[in-house]
């Protein structure tokens, strides 16, 4: 069995960090297996999707690095829906109800009323064929429902939430299609995953009694069912649902200067009992994935935390994977000399101020001296070995200064600051004439 999971986004908004991770989920699980991953643009509703979030889709998931091995449409699939739809009528599986949302709402009171769960009553399997035709002569349309077997048990092992059990005598038959024709998510996503050869389906526990309905329309059909995963929700950091939350996505972590590497990394441990690991490498996240490490207690999601995991990948980035994301002219070895101070990539930009100039620095009177002789030491330097281990060995002899005394005077004249970089990488950077400048 080749693995092929689907990411199944309604392009009726942005990303936000729960769909993402699910995303994530979904892309793991797939290159765990050698798999492929699929996404899924659940566009049926017409009114509602847009293609400017079909796009900002396709570019968040290319920005996280989630590639994908192909694309599908739900829109362009219609036909696939009608003839699936035929067969269930044609079965007896699928069947015209004409209630209108009035006399449904009042049927659930009345059911609320005697203490009786809300469910729908089947009068439509009743009608006779001369109702029905009296009702359409009448103009009015039926919408579809999909008839649950009541005697089948439904039963799933879910990669996280173990044996799952239902009862359809417990559940109403559910509304497919619209009167004016139009699908409710539920049949197209259970045609589109058997169609599409998914094996795993991936997605939020607020799915898990859609999962009990599909699984009897994949018998209806005559599919294989793929296995489930439903995941714990993502909730803020003070552990409630947050409004917040639905909020955040690619564009928030790019402003907030969040690289992909600490989304994947956070994404894929939070919710499980795993350390979350700053692990740059796919491939390690990709190994240390498993369903069977996440618990059903929701996940907690902390952009501080977040902030943490993406200074630690910063930290890590080689020159190549940021260049060009650097001022002009900054190299190599300036971006390895400032890496460890940043907590993200632009704040390059500062060190590179403090490298190019110019910088103004405060000087305490009675460091004149020192700085006189630091100064004409500097000159005399050989600047393409160690300078600032020999000038200061040097000026530690000449002077009788240590520690603080010795090198804060010199690190707040040659950078204008009381911290900063190593000052053994920083200092061959800055160069000879700047540092005399700066030094004099
Ligand atoms: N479009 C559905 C959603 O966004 C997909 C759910 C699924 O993965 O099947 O909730």
């Amino acid at each position: 069995m080749t693995v092929r999971t689907r990411f199944a986004p309604s392009p009726t908004g942005l990303l936000h960090v729960g769909n993402i991770r699910t995303a994530l989920h979904n892309w793991l699980w797939a290159k765990k297996h050698g798999g492929t991953f699929w996404l899924r643009i659940d566009d049926t509703d017409a009114e509602r999707s847009e293609e400017r979030f079909v796009e900002s889709i396709r570019a968040d998931l290319g920005w996280l690095g989630l590639t994908i091995d192909g694309e599908e449409r739900q829109s362009s699939r219609f036909a696939r829906y009608e003839a699936r739809f035929e067969q269930l009528r044609a079965a007896g599986r699928v069947y015209p109800a004409y209630e209108t949302q009035a006399e449904l709402d009042l049927k659930r009171k009345i059911a609320a009323g005697r203490g009786l769960p809300p469910l729908y009553d089947r009068a439509a399997l009743a009608l006779t064929d001369a109702d029905r035709a009296a009702l359409e002569a009448d103009g009015v349309r039926p919408h579809w429902r999909f008839k649950l077997d009541h005697d089948a048990p439904i039963v799933w092992d879910d990669l996280i939430r173990g044996p799952q059990r239902f009862d359809a005598k417990t559940m109403s038959d559910p509304v497919i299609r619209r009167a004016d024709g139009s699908w409710l998510y539920m049949l197209p996503s259970a045609i589109d995953d058997a169609e599409m050869g998914i094996t795993h389906v991936v997605r939020g526990e607020d799915h898990v009694s859609n999962t009990a309905l599909q699984l009897q329309m994949f018998e209806a059909m005559g599919a294989t069912p793929p296995a489930f995963a439903h995941e714990a929700l993502l909730t803020g950091s003070e552990g409630k649902l947050s409004k917040r939350l639905g909020s955040l996505g690619v564009a928030h972590f790019r402003d907030s200067g969040i690289e992909p590497e600490a989304v994947r990394a956070l994404l894929a441990r939070i919710g499980t009992s795993d350390p979350v690991e700053p692990l740059v490498d796919t491939a390690a996240l990709v190994a240390g994935f498993d369903f069977s490490r996440f618990g059903r207690a929701p996940a907690r999601f902390d952009e501080a935390e977040l902030a943490g995991v993406n200074t630690r990948i910063v930290h890590q980035l080689d020159f190549e994977r940021v260049a060009g994301r650097l001022p002009a002219g900054m190299r190599r070895a300036e971006w390895e000399a400032v890496r460890p101070n940043l907590t993200r990539i632009d704040e390059a930009a500062e060190w590179w101020r403090v490298i190019e100039g110019p910088i103004t620095a405060e000087r305490d009177p009675a460091d004149a001296a020192f700085l006189a002789e630091a100064a004409a030491i500097a000159a005399t330097l050989d600047w393409g070995a160690d300078p600032w281990g020999t000038l200061t060995a040097a000026l530690k002899a000449a002077s009788g200064r240590s520690g603080k005394a010795l090198f804060l005077p010199l690190r707040r004249a040659l950078t204008g600051l009381d911290h900063g970089p190593d000052m053994k990488a920083l200092l061959p950077l800055i160069g000879r004439d700047r540092a005399i400048a700066r030094l004099s």
